[in-house]
């Protein structure tokens, strides 16, 4: 059997000719940058999140840059983040030259831990930016006291976690703004690169249209110094047709995250293989990814094996951003955030696409049990 980590001809195929005459639309018309299109999908993500406006952007990556922006965050600023995240979420900090500061994480979450935050606080801290990994929203309320107490902005970075719920609370807004991804992989994906941020504050929100669009405002008047940082047409004629399917893709990972669960727990092999657990805060797991831990010092063969044994599998991520070549001039060493150091060494994520059958969570299960009991002798 052969079970690939993520399949997405099969939800293609099943929508086929929906997304076709959307392109197909987008093609007559010849209106490929914003516009009509792009505006009706923010409505639809605006609507979705709970929140009042949406601003469509080119990318996850772009979404936390622009907000950090428009912010005015740079030089000699401070923004405190995990270290255990995919790396866009630092390089926008670095790139508009302020400096991350690390918080570990929460071992059962993967999220940042709310007490490691405060330690982390300066007279320079400006931000805050919780991570949503894997689907799952971090602990909101203590993040978000912390951050009023401090007078810092929160920018949730739930590019991983769209539709997820915290407290009943849809995951971006919560913060004072959220930014989303809509790179191929994510729950909700389109057909290249994407994002939205989506925030609460209307003159947040005006002044994110007016820098994605560089900062201009009447056409070919800038009062900001913006990007182009704009949403194709095309991508967002797809995403409106995708976002009525993304509740029951979320619910069928989650259903599959539950199947994973009982098998491992029939396979009996205790802490050999320890599943991800929903904390007592989330009501919304949304899966985008299903990663167990392989205690001991093993994973990397295990994941090897598990390849040659045709399951797709996955490590994200391998090396935590403190240990990063390209954040050296940071000085942190090996061991200063050892939650997220070990996550890093002990992680797999296992396929959890919705159409995966049980036949092949089975077949996925059967041999990672066998390969760990291998592997601890
Ligand atoms: C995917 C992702 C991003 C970046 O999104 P892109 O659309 O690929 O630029 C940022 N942060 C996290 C946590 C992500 O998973």
């Amino acid at each position: 059997m052969q079970v690939p980590l993520l399949d997405l001809k099969q939800q293609y195929v099943s929508m086929r000719d929906e997304i076709r005459a959307t392109i197909d639309d987008v093609c007559d018309s010849q209106y490929f940058i914003l516009g009509p299109r792009v505006g009706q999908f923010e409505e639809d993500v605006a609507a979705y999140c709970a929140t009042p406006g949406a601003c469509g952007v080119s990318s996850g990556s772009d979404a936390l840059l622009m907000c950090l922006m428009a912010e005015g965050i740079g030089h000699g600023d401070e923004v405190i983040t995990t270290p255990y995240t995919f790396f866009a979420t630092v390089g926008a900090i670095c790139r508009v030259g302020a400096t991350p500061v690390f918080a570990d994480i929460d071992p059962v979450t993967f999220n940042i831990a709310p007490a490691a935050i405060e330690a982390c606080i300066t007279s320079g801290t400006k931000a805050i930016i919780p991570v949503h990994l894997y689907g799952q929203v971090a602990d909101m309320d203590p993040i978000l006291s912390i951050a009023a107490e401090h007078g810092l902005v929160v920018i949730e970075d739930a590019c991983q976690a769209i539709g997820a719920e915290y407290r009943g609370r849809r995951a971006g807004g919560m913060g004072d703004y959220g930014c989303f991804s809509f790179f191929p992989s994510k729950n909700l994906g389109g057909f290249g690169d994407g994002g939205m941020v989506v925030t609460r504050d209307e003159s947040r929100a005006e002044k994110l249209a007016c820098f994605r669009n560089h900062g201009m405002n009447p056409k070919y008047y800038h009062a900001l110094i913006g990007g182009n940082f704009r949403l194709d047409a095309l991508q967002a004629a797809v995403l409106s047709i995708k976002l009525r399917y993304l509740d029951q893709w979320s619910t069928a990972r989650a259903d599959n995250a539950a199947d994973y669960v009982d098998l491992f727990e029939q396979a009996g092999v205790g802490d050999l293989v320890q599943c991800p657990a929903a904390a007592e805060f989330t009501t919304r797991h949304i899966y985008n990814q299903f990663c167990v831990r392989l205690p001991g010092e093993h994973r990397d063969a295990v994941w090897q094996e598990l390849r040659d044994a045709d399951v797709g599998c996955e490590v994200y991520y391998p090396v935590p951003l403190h240990l990063q070549e390209c954040f050296r001039h940071l000085g942190h060493n090996a061991g200063e955030f050892p939650e997220s150091e070990r996550a890093a060494r002990e992680t797999l994520a296992l396929p959890v696409y919705p159409e995966l059958t049980h036949e092949q969570r089975i077949y996925v299960v059967e041999t990672l049990t066998h390969l760990v009991r291998q592997a601890a002798g």
